[in-house]
């Protein structure tokens, strides 16, 4: 399985800046679904004190993990961003997939999978190709992105929290001047720009599930008075309770097949203990002059009733837990005697956005819907939609619209509760899966595997659609002798693949690609690093070394190559596990060879893996598509980026 290997921050920039002149995208995000304000719409809101120019952004999830991920949610409008929770055990075995998002929406993923120093560097440098990309006016002198809140997510219980490694974690988000400074120094351009040092001094808190109330006291208070962090509560949907949340999931709504976990339910946080720790928390947070929130909130627990995850349990969100919070925010406003700020997390998209922030709710964040197709790409139309919902109402600042819809909030929960849209019946259907088989090339190229990646890494590239037909060789000790081959055919010059080293196998692209197999699985797989390749490749792997002459090293079922390329000389060295080839580049004629020390007789050397190395390294290595696996290869100085 790969792990996460994180970009270094200049071939992050020298893909944002090559691919948006180029390609005018960035991170195959295309520059329409960048959000660039509505005129006449101020969107802008307060959290924690901090101002941000929308309420939008992404949960704490897979969309707030790498750096990239971090830079497209911003890109499509989210200014209020949930980093990826992050926690004292950063070694974790996440078992894979663990995202299945067919139709309702369930995950058995948590906190983050890098080490707690790599998600520093990723949010840091995140922060800092936000402020590059500003000042550079890439994206034109009239992109006015406004301000931008970074929001911290930690976990899971106070002696994680409290441990020398999480707090002076927290206290480098709160001043990261060490970081910038050596992140600065692989800059040029952008080397002397005045890097915000505080990423972030907000942090919503998530627990465990049946964490003790006195431990989620514990850890708050920690939290406000000894980081002086501005805090936010994510509340479990198990608050509303067994019975009204079995109501709402079986009865209203028809989920009949999900069946919840009572030990949830009786261990969780229980609503009279939120209604009575929430004000004791107000007024720690009011002595040391910090802000509390609560967020609603979190997944719910129910059993796994599928056969997608081996885990016993599984974390439900999407359609059916929108419904649940908002009548679980309904209730706890009902109840709690102090008002609070809400934010908001719960199967938001971009039909339910209006009537969340209408309900005074900052920020309110998604996850669930970004992983469906599209990706980051479907973000806009949340902000275009609650636009459009202001217009109607005469409201051109959020608070504005707000106040239209005061005293409202039981008839909008109401609404959402009835609204069909959220039904079994509605949200049952599956992907359409056609019944043929991915592989190497080829396939019906509907690209829905580009953005449905969080980690934008599955990408196109485009090869020489032909029938190659090509001879073997038999090596002889006097030569080469020509034997018959056989026909090397790709079909279309449109082609997938993979960088492996910013899939973390999810299996996200599994269940959206219309054909068997899985992108991730059976498309290239490229990975950053001679060493990722060694660990990682498997059956199936390339890496491309672009330092001369071009090498491109390959594992193609399960048997490695080595090719490198010498266009000017018309020459290419061929190696397999038994032998050392010298091709002539223009006809693929072998020349000669060498037994490689120790290895069997070669016999006939099969040259289909040598036209598969050679298609790849020439079209993915194709400087006209800016992608992670090439970038390292595209020699252009860009002369205002900071390469
Ligand atoms: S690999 Fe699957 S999802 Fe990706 S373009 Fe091909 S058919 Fe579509
Ligand atoms: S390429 Fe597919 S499996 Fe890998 S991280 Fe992206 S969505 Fe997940």
């Amino acid at each position: 399985m790969a792990e996460l290997v994180p970009l270094p921050l200049p071939l992050l920039l020298r893909r944002a800046f090559l691919e948006y002149r180029r390609e005018g995208k960035i991170f195959d995000l295309p520059k329409s679904k960048f959000f660039r304000g509505i005129p006449g719409i101020d969107f802008s809101v307060d959290f924690h004190g901090h101002r941000a120019a929308t309420p939008l952004g992404p949960a704490a999830g897979p969309h707030g993990q790498l750096a990239q991920n971090i830079v497209l949610s911003w890109l499509g409008g989210s200014r209020i961003i949930e980093l990826k929770t992050v926690q004292i055990l950063d070694d974790l075995k996440i078992p894979r997939p663990c995202i299945d998002i067919a139709n309702v929406g369930y995950n058995v993923e948590w906190s983050q999978e890098l080490k707690l120093e790599q998600s520093l560097r990723e949010y840091v440098g995140a922060a800092m190709l936000i402020e590059i990309l500003k000042a550079s006016k890439l994206l034109g002198e009239d992109f006015s992105p406004g301000e931008t809140v970074f929001d911290m997510s930690v976990g899971y219980n106070l002696e994680g929290i409290r441990s020398p490694r999480v707090r002076s974690w927290i206290e480098s988000m709160k001043d990261a001047s060490a970081v910038i400074a050596a992140l600065r120094m692989g800059l040029n351009g952008y080397r002397d720009l005045p890097f915000p040092a505080r990423i972030s001094d907000t942090i919503s808190l998530s627990t465990f599930h049946g964490c003790p109330a006195r431990e989620i006291e514990g850890i708050v208070s920690f939290l406000l008075t000894e980081l002086g962090c501005n805090v936010c509560i994510k509340m479990n949907p198990t608050l509303l309770g067994a019975g009204e949340v079995e109501h709402l999931l079986h009865d209203v709504m028809g989920y009949r097949e999900i069946e919840l976990s009572p030990e949830a339910f009786a261990k969780d946080l229980q609503f009279d203990e939120a209604l009575d720790l929430v004000p004791r928390l107000q007024r720690v947070a009011q002595v040391h002059g910090k802000h509390l929130a609560v967020k609603f909130g979190n997944t719910l627990v129910v059993k796994n009733h599928k056969s997608f995850f081996t885990d016993e349990q599984m974390y439900m969100s999407g359609p059916p837990l929108h419904v649940i919070a908002m009548n679980l925010v309904k209730k706890f406003r009902e109840h709690i005697e102090t008002s609070i700020p809400i934010s908001f997390s719960a199967g938001l998209d971009a039909n339910n956005i209006s009537t969340a922030v209408a309900m005074n709710m900052v920020p309110v964040t998604t996850c669930t819907d970004l992983l469906r197709p599209g990706g980051y790409g479907r973000l806009i139309r949340y902000l275009e939609n609650l636009g459009a919902k202001m217009r109607e109402v005469g409201a051109s600042t959020i608070s504005d619209y707000v106040k239209r819809y005061a005293g409202q909030e039981a008839a909008l929960v109401a609404e959402t509760t009835a609204n069909p849209r959220y039904r079994w019946e509605r949200n049952k259907g599956m992907p359409r899966k056609i019944g043929s088989k991915l592989w190497l090339y080829d396939c019906i190229n509907c690209d829905k595997c580009v953005p449905v990646c969080p980690n934008d890494a599955n990408f196109v590239y485009e090869a020489p659609a032909a029938a190659m037909a090509y001879d073997n060789f038999e090596l002889l000790a006097e030569g080469v002798r020509r034997v018959p081959g056989g026909v090397f055919q790709l079909a279309k010059a449109h082609q997938l693949a993979n960088y492996a080293d910013a899939c973390n196998d999810c299996g996200n692209c599994d269940v959206f690609c219309p054909e068997d197999g899985g992108p991730y699985v059976e498309k290239p797989r490229f990975f950053g690093s001679l060493e990722t390749y060694r660990k990682y490749a498997g059956a199936n792997g390339f890496y491309i070394d672009f330092t001369p002459p071009v090498t491109i090293y390959g594992t193609v079922a399960g048997e490695s190559y080595v090719l490198a390329l010498d266009p000017p000389a018309n020459r290419a060295r061929f190696e397999t596990e038994a032998a050392v080839i010298e091709i002539r580049l223009s006809d693929n004629q072998a020349l000669s060879w060498e037994a490689k020390a120790g290895a069997a007789p070669p016999g006939v050397v099969d040259m289909l893996p040598y036209l598969k190395l050679k298609v790849l390294v020439e079209s993915v290595g194709d400087p006209r598509r800016v992608h992670f696996a090439n970038v390292v290869g595209l020699e252009e100085v860009i002369r205002e980026s900071a390469l």
